[in-house]
């Protein structure tokens, strides 16, 4: 079945699909580094689904994973309850995190970890004593999926300006990205610190104990691949630590070998007090997310039966079985072929071919971190993203796929892509900026 007036007229998708209803673009089926669309053209994944597809689309052990566990066992219901994959996975899990970050709570997607983050942060200091610690800070164009919590800690104003009341007690420190300085053709700039001192503006405004965490992206993806200044991060551990504040990474995207290791907090060398995931955890293939903590932010909660009352949360499908066997057979798969480690590998060539667009029309900075890139554009005068958007379409019809986030092109490639394939998303690329207007 194709798109038709039945869809047109039944599908509610929201502002970000307006487009695609009036066009629509189907993918029927998908195998490694390709979709298959409802015309029977392949189309080059350039952006692993959205940015989840870490193995590669439709890989076995995942597609048979899922389906011995469908007939086995259906459902277990997470509160007192559970079943065996769930714990398997949980081990599995802790041997690939940051040293200490080995507890974990599972979810259904990235918008759920993270404001299952940020409310086992307020948790945590008040089961201490420590109950006036409720603020929270964010960072500007910070993208922390859509629940409430997500964009009130989340920098991107457009996402929340209809919904009225956000979360109270919530501030932004300034965003890492400076155009004029910040050119990443040369690798980081080494400024790192002096934009993570803005932590230490809002602790003084508002007093350190007051403030529950801090919640960023190691690396903002969904708002113009945004990698971080040298030494950034390790700073804003120092100034966490010696507030009492807990740091919270969300890895939604960068989790699961986006950056050259299992987590981008091993790439950068700083271990955050809890950790969001989803996306790569099952390989986009069942709904699934995580949140990990450390030892001691787990005994806190566990040490003492009042804590679990005072601490209500869970999820219907928390520890699904069904996402729990994706998320067994994506291990599986990322380990037999090395994939956690592969993006470090591949840095080199993807850095190599993306930094040669830079002479291009429209490109105005280009940046990458193991296998995530973007190439940022000058806006067309008066319409930003509409540039960048035109340049998806014609990918798309070129047979490749891309995204744009505002006037950046986004690449986040399945971990298993080859050289011949980043030749082609480079040429494809090029040739789409040297047609756009
Ligand atoms: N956090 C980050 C960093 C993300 O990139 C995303 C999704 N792109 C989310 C949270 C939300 O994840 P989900 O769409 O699974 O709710």
């Amino acid at each position: 079945k194709t798109a038709g007036p039945a869809m047109d007229a039944y599908w509610m998708p929201f502002t970000a699909n307006r487009q695609f209803k009036k066009s629509p673009r189907l993918l029927t089926r998908a195998d490694g580094m390709y979709f298959v669309d409802d015309k029977g053209r392949q189309v080059l994944d350039g952006i692993a689904g959205l940015w989840c597809v870490n193995a590669g689309h439709n890989r076995p052990r995942i597609v048979s994973a899922i389906q011995q566990q469908a007939a086995e066992l259906d459902f277990a219901p997470p509160f007192q309850m559970g079943h065996p994959k769930a714990f398997e996975l949980a081990e599995r899990l802790a041997a690939l995190t940051p040293a200490g970050l080995n507890k974990v709570f599972f979810t259904n997607s990235g918008s759920e970890s993270v404001d299952t983050a940020l409310k086992m942060a307020i948790a945590y200091h008040r089961v201490r004593g420590e109950g006036a610690r409720t603020r929270l800070i964010g960072r500007e164009r910070g993208y922390h999926g859509v629940n409430f919590g997500g964009i009130s800690v989340g920098g991107m104003v457009a996402n929340r300006k209809m919904f009225g009341t956000m979360l109270g007690g919530v501030d932004h420190i300034r965003h890492t990205h400076d155009p004029v300085r910040n050119s990443y053709s040369v690798g980081q700039p080494a400024h790192g610190a002096e934009f993570a001192d803005d932590l230490e503006r809002l602790v003084a405004l508002h007093d350190a104990s007051t403030i529950a965490a801090v919640i960023v992206e190691p690396v903002a993806g969904s708002t113009g691949v945004l990698i971080p200044p040298q030494g950034y991060l390790q700073r804003l551990r120092e100034i966490c630590d010696k507030h009492g504040i807990l740091l919270i990474f969300d890895e939604v995207i960068t989790g699961f070998g986006r950056t050259g290791h299992p987590f981008a907090a091993q790439t950068f060398g700083v271990t955050p007090d809890l950790m969001t995931v989803a996306k790569g955890l099952t390989n986009g293939c069942v709904p699934m997310g995580a949140v990990f903590a450390k030892q001691q932010i787990h005994d806190t909660f566990m040490n003492g039966p009042e804590h679990l009352i005072e601490f209500f949360h869970g999820y219907t499908y928390s520890a699904h079985p069904l996402a729990c066997a994706a998320a067994l057979g994506t291990l599986d798969t990322y380990a037999e072929e090395g994939l956690l480690t592969r993006a470090g590998e591949m840095q080199a060539y993807f850095a190599e071919c993306l930094h040669s667009l830079k002479g291009e029309p429209h490109v105005i900075d280009v940046r990458n971190i193991g296998l995530v890139g973007g190439v940022e554009l000058s806006p067309l005068p008066g319409e930003p993203a509409k540039r960048a958007f035109s340049i998806f379409l014609d990918c798309w019809e070129q047979g490749l796929l891309i995204r744009t986030t505002g006037d950046t092109i986004a690449l986040s490639p399945p971990l298993i892509i080859e050289r011949s394939h980043i030749d082609r998303i480079i040429d494809t690329l090029r040739a789409a900026l040297r047609r756009a207007a």
